[in-house]
């Protein structure tokens, strides 16, 4: 089966198909070929969710700006930078610095801490996601020292990202930011949620289609889960099959893509990352934020980990990999780059 060379209509068919009950064989497909680029090892990132205040109001997720039962957070550099130092000594070789759209983490502000840990870590990546900012940001933070970037689409269709975030939010503007990314240099990541309110299967098949276009070097797909103190509370999540059917078809898409099994994978099924890494995905990431702030970073209902110590979650997820016949790497773990 090439899924390179299907059309919208193709790609809207087989995923309408398998929606429910994956053809085992596509799951064992997109899993060969990832063994084929990147053997059986899963990469690990340390996760750091520093900021918890946003300026935004996207329908779907729990610290949206409108959500008043939020507890805010911030952490300071010195905080990030204790993360850090607990990951690098768990083995960690790379940090993901995520949170919401918050003004008051400036360029300025930033860099700083990004150059810190370029300095302490010169053995690290830096992957960044912080949402949308100009190219001239994006440039100052790639010269400060990060390497990658995560930027989700959330849907590759102009109607449905309408119905998912406010009107002040474009796809046409998460595009350009995607694409100024890549120009700039970082390995850029995209992605989308599965099972989103409004979401079809032609909708599924055009965001296959935009990652083939795009090429990103990470895909992040995880399942709609709705959060109880957003619009979208009465809605169903999306179903761990289809989402399994959109991480294994991203893969036969993007060979060489680094593929998370995400969390949300796992919080709508205790298996849900060991399921994804069968089904193509490679790299998983564990949480460092302090845990006194876990509870709060909150964007969608019943998320797993909030309540483990890093170390906790670092042994539990090699546990997962190990018993599930992968290998944990301690690694960078960069893209490998397109044939
Ligand atoms: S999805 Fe991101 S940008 Fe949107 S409200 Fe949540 S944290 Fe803010």
């Amino acid at each position: 089966m090439n899924i390179q060379q299907m059309n919208k209509a193709e790609l809207t068919q087989l995923i309408a198909q398998n929606a429910e009950n994956p053809d085992p064989e596509i799951l064992a497909e997109a899993r060969r070929l990832c063994d084929s680029v990147y053997g059986k090892q899963v990469f690990m990132r340390g996760l750091i969710e520093f900021t918890n205040y946003c300026k935004n109001n996207c329908y779907y997720c729990g610290i949206r700006a409108a959500n008043g039962n939020v507890h805010r957070y911030r952490l300071t550099k010195e905080d990030i930078l204790t993360c850090c130092d607990i990951g690098y000594n768990l083995g960690f070789r790379t940090y993901v610095l995520q949170g919401g759209e918050d003004p008051y983490f400036t360029d300025d502000i930033m860099c700083d801490i990004v150059s810190d840990i370029r300095r302490i870590y010169p053995d690290c990546a830096i992957t960044l996601s912080l949402g949308e900012r100009s190219k001239e940001s994006y440039q100052r933070l790639y010269n400060a020292g990060a390497n990658r970037y995560l930027l989700r689409h959330e849907t590759a269709t102009d109607e449905h990202y309408s119905l998912l975030h406010p009107e002040n939010l474009l796809l046409s503007n998460r595009k350009q930011c995607l694409r100024d990314l890549k120009e700039i240099g970082f390995q850029t990541g995209a992605g989308f949620m599965v099972g989103s309110p409004g979401q079809t299967y032609e909708m599924l098949a055009e965001d296959l289609l935009f990652l083939k276009d795009l090429q990103p070097e990470m895909v992040g797909i995880g399942p709609f889960i709705p959060h109880a103190d957003t619009p979208f509370r009465e809605e169903a999540q999306g179903s761990l099959n289809l989402t399994l059917l959109m991480v294994a078809l991203t893969r036969l898409m993007l060979p060489t893509a680094l593929l998370p099994a995400t969390t949300a994978l796992g919080s709508i099924d205790p298996s849900g990352r060991e399921q994804g890494l069968k089904a193509g995905a490679n790299v998983v990431m564990p949480n460092l934020s302090p845990l006194n702030v876990r509870k709060d970073y909150s964007l969608y209902d019943n998320k797993i980990c909030t309540g483990d110590e890093a170390a906790e979650c670092r042994m539990c997820i090699q546990r997962r990999i190990q018993s599930s016949g992968f290998e944990l790497s301690t690694g960078r773990g960069d893209h490998i780059g397109n044939p």
